[in-house]
């Protein structure tokens, strides 16, 4: 499994990052975690065709993560030509708040015909979510979003890829994170607690109890992107490539 991290910034462009967006390269399929409103970017600056991508689960509703839905979709219509369906998994209320952020956005251009169907999955918390090549189990996060926010763990090609979504630090992300062959940690800040974010420091606190195989950070702050040199964990970047 091949992942691009297409976007790894926060919500306010620090450091010049683009927002979450990560391109999973698996044997039968092509998925994205997350399309930040500036996910259609993130896809041509680093040379993905969108029509690759059979699936995208959102983790929260915040526009840094799911704005650029309405962009997706209407670039498959118009550019990219797309006639393969799309699968949208995310949270409860997703469809509505899609429906009203691409309505806001781009009036009319909701209910027109396309040459190919969306089909949105609003997933129940806890509740393991069985798609056609991979499986996802949201798990409640600490983060208000209007709706469920979620961290996600993943499983496809018989590996578990951990994605924390944004969260302040909530005992579900050990059972999200548990064992994972990679977790992807929200990583806000060096070591200052705030409300809906997970920092450096209690993120590390907690690693041995979860105990992932590979840990990357993302969604960090200008205070996090100005230490970089001085942590012990990898830190994800814009077009940063692994393979798990
Ligand atoms: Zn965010």
């Amino acid at each position: 499994m091949r992942i691009t991290f297409a976007g790894s910034g926060d919500a306010f462009g620090s450091g010049g990052r683009l927002n979450t967006c990560f391109y999973v390269e698996a044997e039968k399929t092509d998925f994205l975690i997350d399309c930040g409103a500036s996910a259609m970017i993130s896809l041509r600056k680093f040379h993905i065709n969108p029509n690759s991508i059979s699936t995208i689960v959102v983790s929260h509703l915040h526009g840094d993560h799911f704005g650029g839905l309405g962009f997706f979709i209407l670039d498959a219509q118009l550019i990219s030509k797309r006639n393969t369906d799309l699968t949208i998994v995310g949270p409860p209320g997703l469809e509505k708040r899609h429906r009203a952020a691409m309505e806001a956005l781009f009036p009319g251009s909701v209910d027109v015909a396309r040459k190919f169907q969306i089909r949105f999955i609003e997933m129940p918390a806890g509740q393991e979510i069985i798609l056609e090549n991979l499986t996802v189990t949201p798990f409640v996060a600490e983060h208000f979003s209007g709706a469920p926010s979620y961290a996600l763990r993943i499983k496809c090609d018989g590996r578990i890829l951990t994605y924390t979504g944004d969260t302040q630090w909530t005992e579900t992300l050990v059972a999200a994170g548990l064992n994972a062959d990679l977790m992807i940690a929200e990583c806000y800040h060096p070591d200052r607690q705030l409300k809906g974010h997970l920092d450096l420091k209690t993120l590390k606190q907690h690693l041995e109890e979860i105990a992932p195989k590979r840990v990357i950070l993302t969604h960090m702050s200008s205070a996090m992107l100005d230490n970089l040199d001085n942590i012990d964990l990898e830190a994800a970047y814009d077009g940063l490539v692994v393979t798990i």
